[in-house]
């Protein structure tokens, strides 16, 4: 007897029950990998409102969709963030409601995420070494961001994970101090190869590139990595540590292409609904329910319809002129 597929299902046979919502491609840091400097945003009126917003997702939920995470450019720049948060963990179905941010507005927003229902948090956090972190973010202040992960860890997530960009001669020779700092607060660390999402011009992404394997033979001089078949509903591969509750993991684009597994899609701050991160493949949802404001049937019919459009998996080339043309900023990390 053949159950019937569910609604959100793939070409390949992949279930989508992960959304994840770019909420706004404006941020107040400038990360050489993610934004070109002369980065220009999109303008307000273009965004999707909070309400249309919090609309998709509940039917991208009713559609079977069981974890959102809420990403930008910078989440927590966006005007109400958190009563949008709020509404979407209320959503019935929703199993998972997690946040990326990048920490700076963690000092004051920490606990009013945690009671609007956020239950995992992924920060970002490139370097321990102030100059550095300055650098690579082209303005931003590490003590803020420190600040901000200890308000987290005093919130009360259920589990803290710190996000590392690694790039070949910029911050590669800190990959040990990175998990030091995260192991120590019984946080989670991911390591993660840069994507070639938009130009940019500080580095060549092929020089710059730190493959996953390095970065594992440079820790295992410091750590005891324990290999396990974990995910977190991610493309991150985990590995336990020994003497620590923490655990390390590897976002490998390149050196292990996870797209077998993918189970997710993303909602841009315009409403682009992005099949894949590696694709310019989309679907304009904006249009969709501007068209039909009141009537989610038109709505949920697109999302459906959307899936045959998810291609097989990414096609990150790393030199030569970037085949996807937006930013990271742009597409929800
Ligand atoms: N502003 C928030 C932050 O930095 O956590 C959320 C959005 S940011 C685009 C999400 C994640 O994408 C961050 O961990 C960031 O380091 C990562 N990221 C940005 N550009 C990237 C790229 N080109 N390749 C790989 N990861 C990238
Ligand atoms: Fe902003 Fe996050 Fe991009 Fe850095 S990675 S520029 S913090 S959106």
């Amino acid at each position: 007897m053949h159950s019937t597929p569910a609604p959100l299902t793939d070409r390949f046979g992949r279930r989508v029950s992960y959304l994840r919502i770019s909420v706004t491609d404006r941020c107040d840091l400038r990360c050489v990998y993610c934004m070109s400097e002369e980065t220009r945003f999109v303008p307000r009126a273009r965004l999707l409102t909070l309400e249309e917003i919090a609309c998709i997702a509940r039917c991208f939920v009713e559609l079977g969709v069981e974890r959102i995470r809420v990403t930008g450019g910078e989440p927590l720049v966006r005007r109400n963030v958190v009563s949008l948060l709020s509404e979407l963990s209320a959503l019935p179905g929703l199993r998972e409601l997690t946040l990326t941010t990048n920490a700076t507005q963690l000092h004051r927003l920490a606990p009013q995420l945690r009671s609007a229902g956020v239950q995992r948090i992924n920060i970002s956090l490139d370097s321990l070494r102030p100059e550095r972190f300055r650098a690579l973010t082209r303005n931003g202040r590490l003590e803020r961001v420190l600040a901000g992960i200890e308000a987290a860890r005093r919130a009360g997530f259920r589990r803290i994970k710190i996000n590392s960009v690694i790039l070949r001669n910029r911050n590669h020779d800190e990959v040990v101090s990175l998990a030091r700092f995260a192991l120590e607060r019984e946080m989670d660390i991911a390591f993660i190869e840069e994507m070639p999402l938009g130009s940019i011009h500080e580095h060549d992404r092929a020089e710059a590139h730190y493959p996953s394997d390095a970065i594992a033979a440079d820790l295992s001089r410091a750590f005891t990595l324990l290999p396990t078949t974990e995910r977190s509903g991610g493309p991150a591969r985990y590995f336990r540590v020994a003497g620590f509750e923490g655990r390390i993991g590897f976002i490998s684009p390149h050196s292990h292409n996870f797209c077998d597994q993918c189970n997710r899609v993303r909602l841009t701050a315009t409403g682009r609904l992005l099949l894949c991160l590696g694709h310019e493949h989309s679907v304009d949802l904006r249009q969709v329910i501007r068209a039909h404001p009141i009537d989610d049937t038109p709505l949920k019919e697109a999302i459906v319809d959307a899936m045959a459009l998810k291609p097989q998996g990414h096609r990150f080339e790393l030199r030569g002129v970037p085949v996807v043309a937006r930013h990271m900023n742009s597409t929800g990390g």
